[in-house]
């Protein structure tokens, strides 16, 4: 049976290319970047490439990325460090009700220590109202963070109109984007957009898992979360992760080669889908269309199907897909970003959703889109009186 991969918003297949440059680090370049004979230089150079590779999609400068494991260490590391440092300055954070549990959950814990946190409304398709946010930025606001990509449904918030506001409401206030879902698949200039910081995580761009990074504007002043031998200039301590470092490096430029081919490409077969999805009897595609949403998450919501048995019932003929979102696996109950917008009560446990990578073709969309014409009146049976 052949496989579809359609969960590429959990995770990635990692790149041959990049997985062959892994191999090569671990097996001849092994040595500790921070060591002085040749042998360091070697995986030292690695890391140079890589930032390099990743300071020339963003246009910055090479020292402003700092190396994480994960985007989730990225999202704790520019909110609780932008805590610790700028507490004194005031205790106000922002952000949406619909960020990943790598987000909410570091303000969660600032709120139980005193910090006051505004959580911002999104509408049916999962935007923000940038009214709403001018509304809420305070002199003593010292960060918002407000996520590029919804990775449920896609949708894209205004983070340039956001930048713009944050900016010119309060200069000293930090802006932080998760960018998790949207880096790889979109133009993202962090000078340009007034973003401060912007957390990316490697195994959503066919890098491994165990690797992230984190964009932090020469001028932001955080306060580093691990502490050690002083490594990445005393922010984050910890023998650099060569092979993983070269990985994201190439990873990055892997993606954003051809990307405006890819995402057209991409968009054509999602328009495509969607279509096809909606011409299926009770399945309604949730958010908006063109380029307001991203073009590898698409989310449908089944009548009188329960998401997990249509999950598996795919599985089953060699499909894989997401209920929710499967990368917060403490948080599988009741998904935010579904309560957020507002979805009725009988899709809650009956949303799927469906994202797709460079991989992805026509031919297995059409594959999924007749599986589900077979599988749905099957399922029905069970729950329709
Ligand atoms: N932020 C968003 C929007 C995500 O979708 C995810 C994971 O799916 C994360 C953060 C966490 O990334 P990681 O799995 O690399 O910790």
């Amino acid at each position: 049976m052949k496989e579809i991969y359609l969960d590429n918003s959990a995770t990635t297949k990692v790149y041959t290319e990049v997985a062959e440059l892994m191999k090569k680090i671990m097996l001849e370049d092994y040595g500790n970047p921070s060591s002085l004979h040749t042998k360091g230089v070697d995986a030292e150079e690695h890391i140079k490439t890589a930032k390099k590779q990743i300071a020339k999609i963003l246009k910055c400068q090479e020292k402003e990325i700092l190396f994480t494991s994960c985007g989730t260490e990225g999202d704790n590391l520019a909110i609780l460090g932008t805590a610790m440092a700028h507490h004194r300055r005031g205790k106000h954070l922002i952000t949406t009700k619909i960020e990943h549990p790598a987000v909410l959950e570091p303000m969660g814990a600032l709120e139980k220590q005193g910090f006051e946190v505004t959580y911002l409304d999104v509408d049916a398709d999962g935007h923000i109202d940038l009214q709403q946010l001018s509304d809420a930025i305070r002199p003593d606001t010292i960060l918002v963070s407000i996520m590029h990509t919804n990775n449920e449904m896609g949708a894209l918030e205004p983070i340039e109109e956001a930048g713009k506001i944050i900016k010119e409401k309060n200069p000293q206030c930090y802006f932080h984007v998760d960018a998790v879902q949207g880096f790889g698949k979109a133009e993202i200039k962090p000078k340009k957009m007034n973003i401060d910081m912007l957390s990316v995580s490697g195994h959503k761009i066919h890098a491994p898992k165990g690797v992230g990074f984190l964009y932090i504007n020469e001028k932001v002043r955080l306060q580093p979360l691990m502490l050690g031998g002083g490594q990445q200039g005393g922010m984050r301590s910890g023998t650099e992760a060569t092979p993983l470092v070269a990985a994201i490096g190439l990873a990055s430029e892997m993606c954003y080669e051809n990307l405006e081919e890819k995402r057209a490409k991409m968009y054509a077969m999602r328009d495509r889908f969607v279509a096809k999805l909606e011409a299926l009897d009770g399945v309604y595609v949730r958010g908006k269309r063109g380029t307001e949403t991203a073009p590898h998450i698409v989310s449908a919501s089944f009548e009188d199907v329960r998401a997990e048995v249509l999950l598996h019932s795919l599985e089953a003929k060699g499909i894989y897909v997401s209920s929710g979102s499967a990368c917060a696996s403490n948080h599988p109950a009741t998904s935010k970003t579904l309560l957020a917008t507002g979805t009725d009560k009988k899709f809650l446990d009956a949303t799927i959703r469906f994202s797709f990578s460079d991989f992805t073709t026509d031919e297995e969309l059409d594959t999924t889109i007749a599986a589900l014409e077979e599988l749905l009146p099957q399922l029905r049976r069970f729950t329709r009186k």
